[in-house]
Formats: C-alpha cells, sequence, structure tokens
C-alpha cells in the first residue's frame, strides 16, 4: 500500500468530516481538509441561536479538535482542476490532490424571488443566525422607545418544511416570552408561516403535517399554505394571490441549493448538485458527497440534503478509497433511511420512523432531543446544550434569556 496517498477533503461538514475521520484510520493515506471556517456547524440547531435559545458556541465545534492527526488548512476553495489533480484558495494558494473529495454542503436559494435577497433574511451559517437573533431583538427595542411602528415586531417565515416550521415555533415561543421583558409591545409580537404547497412538512405523512400545523397555531402562529410569495419589500410580504403581510422580519426557509461554483465540473440537477456514479464518484479520483452530490434513492428520487446522508456517504466514500488502495471492487452507496423529525417547540414535535412508526407530541420531542444531543460533536457542547435547555425549558417564561443582543 502506498505510504502518502494525498486525499483532500474540501469541506469540514457532516459528510467532510466523517469521511475524514474514517481515512485517518488508514496509515496508507494522507488526508488534508479545507474549509473556510475553522469550525463545524451543526445546523439542525442553528434556529436555536436564531432565536435567542442557545449561544453560537453550543453549535459550533473546531474542526481542528475534531479530526486529530489530520491536517486542517482553513481556506476557501475557488477552482478545481480534475485533470492536473490540484485545487485554489482564494488566496492564489495551489494544493495537489490524489484523491479529492468534495463536500461543500449547500446555501440557501431565492429561486429568483424578487426581494427576498435584498430583504429576507436567511439561516443558513452562524453569522446569519445571529443576524436573524439582532434583528428579532432589537426590533423589540425599538419598537419599545417608539422608533419603529408595532407592525415591525410581525415576522413572516417563508417555507413550511422542518427548518421553517421550527423557526416559526421558537419565534412564537420568544414572542410569548417577551411579555415579561417589554409588557408595553410584546402582545404585538406575531408570527406567519407562508407555504406555497397544499401542507406543511410535505415529506412526512398527511397526519404528521395536520398535527404540525395544529400546533404551530395553538402557539400563536398563523399558518397560510398554498400561499406562494409573489415579492418581498423592506416591510412587506406581497402573496400571489394580492394579499400582503406586513412584517418587521422575513425569514426565507423556502430552499436550498448546492454552490454553483462546481456545476462545471459534472452535470448539475436543477438545485446545482452534482448527479454522481452509485460509487459517489463523479470521475476517477474526486468523489462527491453530502448536499453537494445527487443520488437518486430506491424510490427514483434524488436523495434528501440532510444530515443522515451526509453522514453515510462520508462513511462510504472513506471506506471506497481504502479498498481501490488494496486493490479491492469499488461498491455502491445504499442509503439506509433512519426516519425523519421535526421539532415545533417545547414538548411539540414530529417524529416518523422508517418501519412506519410515528411519534407527537412530548414523546416525539424526547426523541428529538435526545437525538441532538447525541449526534452533537464534543462533551463540552452537548453538556452546555443540554444546560442551555434545561435552564430553557424549566425557567424560560419567568427568567431571562441565555444570549444578548450582539
Ligand atoms: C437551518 C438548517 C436546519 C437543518 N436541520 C436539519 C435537521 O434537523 N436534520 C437533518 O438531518 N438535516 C438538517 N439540515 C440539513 C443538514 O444540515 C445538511 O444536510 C448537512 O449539513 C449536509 O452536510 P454536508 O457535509 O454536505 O454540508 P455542511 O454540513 O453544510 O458542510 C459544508 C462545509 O463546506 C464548507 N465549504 C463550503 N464551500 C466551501 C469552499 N468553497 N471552500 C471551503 N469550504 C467550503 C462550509 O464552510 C461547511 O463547513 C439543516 C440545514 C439547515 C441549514
Amino acid at each position: 500500500m502506498p505510504s502518502s496517498h494525498q486525499v483532500v477533503v474540501v469541506g469540514a461538514g457532516f459528510a467532510g468530516l466523517t469521511c475524514a475521520r474514517e481515512l485517518a484510520k488508514n496509515p496508507g493515506v494522507h488526508v488534508t481538509v479545507i474549509d473556510r471556517n475553522p469550525y463545524q456547524t451543526f445546523s439542525p440547531l442553528l434556529y436555536q441561536v436564531a432565536t435567542g435559545g442557545l449561544p453560537e458556541d453550543d453549535i459550533a465545534y473546531p474542526v481542528r479538535a475534531a479530526i486529530p492527526g489530520v491536517d486542517f488548512h482553513r481556506g476557501e476553495v475557488v477552482r478545481i482542476d480534475p485533470l492536473a489533480k490540484n485545487l485554489r484558495l482564494a488566496d492564489a494558494t495551489v494544493i495537489q490532490w490524489d484523491e479529492l473529495v468534495l463536500a461543500t454542503g449547500s446555501t440557501g436559494a431565492t429561486f429568483g424571488v424578487a426581494g427576498v435577497a435584498e430583504n429576507a433574511l436567511q439561516m443558513k451559517t452562524i453569522q446569519e443566525a445571529r443576524d436573524i437573533r439582532r434583528r428579532l431583538l432589537l426590533t423589540y427595542e425599538e419598537v419599545d422607545i417608539g422608533q419603529k411602528p408595532k407592525e415591525a415586531l410581525r415576522v413572516v417565515v417563508v417555507g413550511g418544511g422542518p427548518t421553517g416550521v421550527e423557526v416559526t415555533g421558537a419565534v412564537a415561543e420568544l414572542q410569548r416570552s417577551m411579555k415579561h421583558e417589554f409588557p408595553r409591545v410584546a402582545e404585538f409580537g406575531h408570527v406567519t408561516l407562508v407555504e406555497a404547497g397544499s401542507r406543511l412538512l410535505p415529506s412526512f405523512t398527511e397526519k404528521s403535517s395536520a398535527h404540525a400545523k395544529s400546533e404551530l397555531e395553538e402557539l400563536g402562529a398563523v399558518v397560510l399554505v398554498d400561499a406562494a410569495v409573489d415579492r418581498m419589500y423592506e416591510s412587506d410580504v406581497h402573496l400571489k394571490s394580492g394579499e400582503v403581510l406586513p412584517a418587521g422580519t422575513m425569514i426565507w426557509a423556502a430552499g436550498v441549493a448546492a454552490p454553483d461554483t462546481w456545476t462545471s465540473l459534472g452535470v448539475a440537477d436543477r438545485a446545482n448538485r452534482l448527479r454522481v456514479q452509485p460509487t459517489l464518484e463523479l470521475s476517477e479520483g474526486l468523489w462527491v458527497i453530502g448536499d453537494t452530490a445527487s443520488l437518486d434513492g430506491v424510490d427514483g428520487r434524488p436523495l434528501p440534503m440532510v444530515a443522515p446522508v451526509a453522514l453515510q456517504m462520508g462513511r462510504h466514500v472513506a471506506k471506497q478509497i481504502s479498498a481501490r488502495l488494496v486493490g479491492q471492487p469499488l461498491t455502491d452507496f445504499v442509503y439506509k433511511d433512519k426516519g425523519q423529525m421535526a421539532t415545533i417547540g417545547r414538548r411539540r414535535a414530529v417524529v416518523e420512523m422508517p418501519g412506519g412508526m410515528r411519534l407527537h407530541g412530548t414523546p416525539a420531542w424526547l426523541t428529538w432531543l435526545g437525538l441532538h444531543v447525541v449526534y452533537l460533536a464534543g462533551g463540552r457542547n452537548r453538556v452546555s446544550v443540554v444546560a442551555d435547555w434545561m435552564w430553557n425549558y424549566v425557567v424560560w417564561g419567568i427568567g431571562p434569556r441565555r444570549t444578548v443582543i450582539d
């Protein structure tokens, strides 16, 4: 076995880190991980940072600590040359590779809807979550001192998938808790969830969709389905039906796409995801995994852009690289569906397991809490998240929030 087979992994997210960790066990491989950030973001909990439930430190984990023994290079990859087998960083550094694993995730997609890019906040990064938190909290101060009208406390969330449902529920809970800090204006806090399709959580069963809707309504949110956004302005959202929703904060959770930087490397689908072979190879020695890859599942539809797919793809590619080095044949990737879940608020969630088992309410919420703690990287973060949750879920409403305006 060659002793210095250079594997470069671009992207230290769920897919890239899993792949690097597995490859690091192979003494015949030298692994370098490149990411623009020195930390991994635990995206499933971004909405809690955005709504003041968790500090950002809880959901970021240092890459260097996550993968001891692996070289980490902080940088933005701007070009990949599969023929020369090298890549270029934004600072003009050129790095050679024998095999490359592209795991650059996805970004928010506005689908060209007018005014979204300029006026709506998105939630793909820690900075974006901080921007949402800042806007939500600062608006209470501004309305309280008469600097902004009370309509500014209205929030519109667009997109009824798991992220939209989770952030809507958390905003509704935040607005409820504000009555202690801003008793004069808190009653004007209001959140509307807008979904273009006929129901929330379209990948879940109709029963779970209906449950999520009624739970959100119980929390005081207004849910509009069959309601497509036509355009957005600074302080309102215009629907295709002609209805106008005034808002001080607009959150766009209606779609994601892979970065368009790599589409010239192969054939990309409508969401810029690169169509990979069943082994997850794009061309010999160039692998694509996680949200950046497009591969059909057993139902003939592209696998969803979710963490379990990214984790399993990362593990699979590490095995393929090791297998090829010892002359073994490659195997196809087969996704093992682990089910899906979405939380709506305290003691409110929906969980659907592969065998048809469904959980709603407190059991679903406890399952959601437990799984998120297990998958968080790092003992410190786990302890810290559990401590924050215990505080929030026991004291929230009568005690101060964990985070402050920055
Ligand atoms: C708000 C939100 C909530 C979510 N909730 C859930 C959930 O509850 N359950 C679930 O299963 N999934 C959820 N997801 C989806 C899940 O986070 C993704 O499917 C998963 O992160 C994909 O893993 P990945 O490794 O492909 O990409 P990521 O984890 O996004 O990692 C990509 C990495 O690549 C780096 N990168 C990108 N481009 C470059 C470049 N040019 N140069 C250098 N580095 C680069 C990025 O900095 C990042 O670290 C959620 C996503 C979001 C945004």
